[in-house]
């Protein structure tokens, strides 16, 4: 079962490739099929089997012979690892929950690695599933997720706490510390892990971040201090983090 949904984890990972790569670039994401970013030829579908293709084409695309980025077969992985944990966490039905909401996560990150911005739309798609979720958690009476007045609460905590943070750090910095994109984002986890998380979540994502600049700084000797980051991938590491360890 779980090489079944390790596959089926990876297939989801095809598909956030094409919304990290098309979401930005407000391209349909549903047509056109497949394309190589280089030579926009079409890929076969026998070229694009998630990870394995990556491997049996050997890194390069079979018309243009250009080199594909390693982070394709890297997402996919990455979906597949993460559906895993969340099947042996939650079973085959609620883990679809859980892994919606990491799912996202994982291609805001992406996007904002490459972009440096969190796309609104997602954020939004998160705030308002997160308190979806709640509502139908109130009416069944789970615990496992937060309910409906705790996922409001957390919406709106996220928002005001990052919020506070990131007013306080460009007073205090003289430059921007968090930005518009990370606020909603921390409104979003907060409607979907209810308001006791977040606390957690921004010192952990804190914590993260440090660690990141740190060793940063120590192997490649460039100062990192006072350098953007994007810190997406920290929240969403850390929401990982919450949800497999904490909880
Ligand atoms: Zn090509």
């Amino acid at each position: 079962m779980v090489f079944i949904i390790f596959i089926l984890g990876i297939i989801f990972g095809s598909f956030a490739n094409v919304l990290i790569y098309r979401i930005p670039k407000k391209i349909s994401i549903v047509f056109p099929n497949s394309f190589c970013p280089f030579c926009f030829s079409s890929i076969k579908w026998y070229d694009n089997i998630p990870i394995l293709s990556y491997f049996l084409l050997k890194g390069r695309c079979r018309s243009c012979n250009q080199k594909i980025s390693l982070t394709y077969p890297l997402v996919e992985f990455l979906c597949g690892v993460v559906a895993v944990f969340c099947y042996l966490k939650f079973g085959i039905f609620e883990m679809w929950v859980f892994f919606n909401f990491l799912f996202v996560l994982l291609v805001i990150s992406f996007i904002d690695i490459n972009t440096t911005e969190i796309p609104d739309e997602l954020s939004y798609y998160l705030i308002f599933s997160g308190i979806l979720l709640s509502i139908f958690n109130s009416l069944l009476g789970k615990d496992l997720f937060s309910k409906i007045v705790n996922s409001l609460i957390g919406g709106l905590v996220g928002f005001f706490v990052s919020y506070l943070i990131a007013f306080f750090g460009e007073k205090i910095f003289k430059k921007p510390s968090l930005g518009g994109g990370d606020i909603k984002l921390f409104a979003a986890v907060g409607a979907w892990l209810g308001w006791g998380s977040l606390f957690k979540i921004i010192f952990l994502s804190s914590f993260f971040a440090l660690v990141y600049i740190f060793l940063v700084s120590l192997y490649k000797k460039v100062k990192m201090w006072g350098k953007y980051i994007q810190f997406a991938p920290f929240i969403s590491f850390s929401c990982l983090i919450y949800i497999f360890f904490i909880t």
